[in-house]
């Protein structure tokens, strides 16, 4: 275990590493705590608890609003917790908090299965599962979360405990979803896995960006006669390298349609990609790759492209039942406004939500037929309040059709409703007596910004 406090000469070094992208909050822990071993992380609660330090945790450090870094207390670094083991008989694993999704992947392709893991190649399980996790394939494999049979962690008394369908089932639930605020520090996910699909096939389609409604009203029409196995997501930006190699103006934004299905067969995947084929518009397509085979590295390379390392973020993502067509309308005008040409729209039509809202199985609980993921990104710190003044409002011009929010990328700090409103009914109430029960004396910081 290695402590570096305030005084230090490399604590501002150690926080800056805490988080992947570059717009860090002044918000600075009394003590970064980086730990190797369950043991250490027992240590860790203890000697907060001796102290009167609250205690934040860090994964992979992909939170977008930076929720290990909080005003004081300590911040335990579990990023060098990053193994997975895995049981390909009983199609199980066991994975760490800090192990990212590229890594998942690579270990269970192994074995020839695979899991829904993020779609962002550096992300790690820790943050992830806790937000929910929108993953690969999750059309079929299901939110991410739901995939999570138990967990190990150390809790508020410093105590190594289960939560499973036996035990601590609360914290299980709570775990599903619940969000930045866990009480507990999670040192050992169990996952249930999948046969890795024999096929995953691609298909990648550039258009100009004024036809977004016609492109928009047709997706919102066809999607509920696509197979559950195809995601697709709408790219309002620089087209993705593989595909801007073909553009007469790659450094100007246009509309990415981006389907990927996963199959038992290259005719399965061939077959469920066909209907992209028909949209109506298709023959204004600048760039037409249709049925490209690609392998899990191929997709996280792409996504890599679209959330480039090294710049400042902003990011907001609402869950919407307006027209989509109108919404991804009115943002492509807006984003002719914005300061910076790397700034995106994300959109996925996805059709009614299937998870299940009564949230009886997890706390994740909040989806509607479009989602929305706007990221604001540049370069230079004296741009920030461009930047993020057209990012507000540009979120505001969206609050009439905003049904609620994904508590992953959301930014909590924006309302002391956020949380709340990124659950369905009576979830948040059910969260916070899950906390009181677990860490009555507050040993962890709840979710950022809440009331
Ligand atoms: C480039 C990029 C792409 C993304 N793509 C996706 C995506 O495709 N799908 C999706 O669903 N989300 C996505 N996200 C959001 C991401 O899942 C969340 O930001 C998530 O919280 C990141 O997890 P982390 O462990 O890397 O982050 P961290 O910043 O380390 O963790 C965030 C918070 O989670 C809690 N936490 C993490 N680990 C533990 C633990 N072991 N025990 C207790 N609490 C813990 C802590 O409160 C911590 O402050 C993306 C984010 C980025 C930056």
């Amino acid at each position: 275990m290695r402590a570096v406090w305030r005084t230090d000469a490399d604590y501002e070094a150690t926080r800056r590493r805490m988080v992947w992208q570059k717009r860090i909050p002044d918000r600075f822990p009394d003590v970064i705590v980086t730990v190797v071993s369950d043991a250490d992380v027992i240590e860790a609660v203890k000697l907060a608890r001796s102290r009167g330090l609250r205690i934040s945790v860090r994964a992979g450090g992909h939170s977008w609003i930076a929720t290990s870094l909080r005003d004081g207390g300590m911040l335990i670094d579990l990023s060098q917790l990053n193994g997975v083991t895995v049981d390909a008989e009983a199609r199980t694993a066991i994975a760490q908090p800090a192990i990212k999704n590229t890594e998942v992947m690579a270990v269970l392709s192994r074995h020839g299965l695979a899991f829904p893991a993020g779609h962002c190649p550096t992300v790690a399980l820790g943050g992830y599962l806790l937000s929910g996790g929108q993953g690969w394939n999750q059309g079929t494999w299901g939110i991410a979360c739901k995939n999570v049979t138990a967990i190990d962690l150390v809790n508020a008394d410093g105590d190594l405990i289960t939560a499973d369908a036996q035990q601590n089932t609360d914290l299980l639930w709570a775990s599903r979803g619940g969000g930045p605020g866990f009480p507990g520090v999670i040192l050992r996910y169990h996952l249930r896995l999948f046969p890795a699909p024999k096929s995953i096939m691609q298909s990648l389609y550039v258009y100009p960006l004024d036809l977004v409604e016609s492109i928009a009203s047709w997706l919102a029409q066809t999607v509920a006669s696509l197979p559950a196995s195809l995601e697709q997501l709408l790219l309002m930006g620089l087209a993705p390298p593989v595909a801007a190699a073909q553009l007469r103006h790659p450094r100007r934004r246009h509309l990415t349609l981006w389907p990927v299905t996963y199959g038992d067969s290259a005719d399965e995947t061939m077959a469920a990609l066909a209907p992209l084929e028909n949209c109506p518009v298709i023959d204004q397509a600048l760039v037409r790759q249709a049925n490209t085979p690609v392998s899990w590295d191929d997709l996280f390379a792409v996504e890599a492209a679209v959330f480039p390392e090294g710049y400042r973020y902003d990011v907001g993502i609402i869950w919407s039942d307006a027209d989509p067509a109108a919404v991804l309308g009115g943002l492509r005008d807006r984003l002719a406004e914005t300061p910076s040409i790397r700034t995106e729209i994300l959109g996925a039509v996805t059709g009614p939500p299937t998870i299940d809202p009564s949230a009886r199985e997890m706390a994740y609980s909040m989806a509607a037929p479009l989602y929305i993921g706007s990221f604001t990104i540049w370069e230079n710190p004296e741009d920030d309040e461009a930047n993020q003044r057209w990012h507000r409002d540009m979120l505001r011009s969206l609050e009439p059709v905003t049904r609620g929010h994904y508590m992953g990328e959301t930014d909590l700090t924006a309302s002391p409703t956020r949380a709340r409103d990124s659950l369905a009914p009576g979830v948040w109430e059910r969260l916070k007596a899950i906390r009181q029960r677990h860490d009555p004396a507050g040993v962890f910081y709840s979710h950022i910004g809440q009331s």
